[in-house]
């Protein structure tokens, strides 16, 4: 079974071409029309991170914009522990759109691994509704 990082490393792999300047801009939900859908777990990843810098769930902000940017609405506040929605989204600027062949093998890992934490967890869901629920 592989797990999350392993599953990133993954993803990295697959999509060597691309390169994010991480303006921040596809984190803006009203904006761009998306937003990602997180596993059980890697929402768990991300409240581990959250805990780790002793901070609380953020709550949604007024914009519609992600509740895990910095306050200034730039940055990634939790990047490291992204989701896999953030991982493969890219714009023209960072190359362009990511095929469902590049990410097949990443994506079946990610559901191997969301089938092996158990039937009772809640299913993937739109991130901001997911930081807000409690499990
Ligand atoms: S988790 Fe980070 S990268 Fe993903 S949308 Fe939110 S702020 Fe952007």
């Amino acid at each position: 079974m592989t797990d999350l990082p392993g599953i990133y490393r993954m993803v990295e792999q697959a999509m060597p071409e691309r390169s994010c300047a991480r303006s921040g801009a596809c984190c803006q939900f009203t904006v761009t029309g998306r937003e990602p859908i997180v596993t059980h777990a890697e929402l768990a990843a991300i409240r581990a991170e959250l805990r780790r810098q002793g901070r609380n769930v953020p709550p949604p902000r007024e914009d519609g914009a992600c509740p895990l940017l910095t306050a200034d609405g730039t940055r990634c506040s939790i990047y490291a522990a992204r989701p896999m929605g953030c991982r493969t989204f890219f714009c023209r600027e960072a190359g362009g759109v990511v095929t469902a062949r590049e990410l097949r093998d990443a994506l079946h890992a990610l559901n191997a691994l969301e089938e092996s934490r158990g039937k009772n967890k809640r299913p993937p869901r739109p991130l901001t509704r997911a930081l807000q629920d409690r499990d």
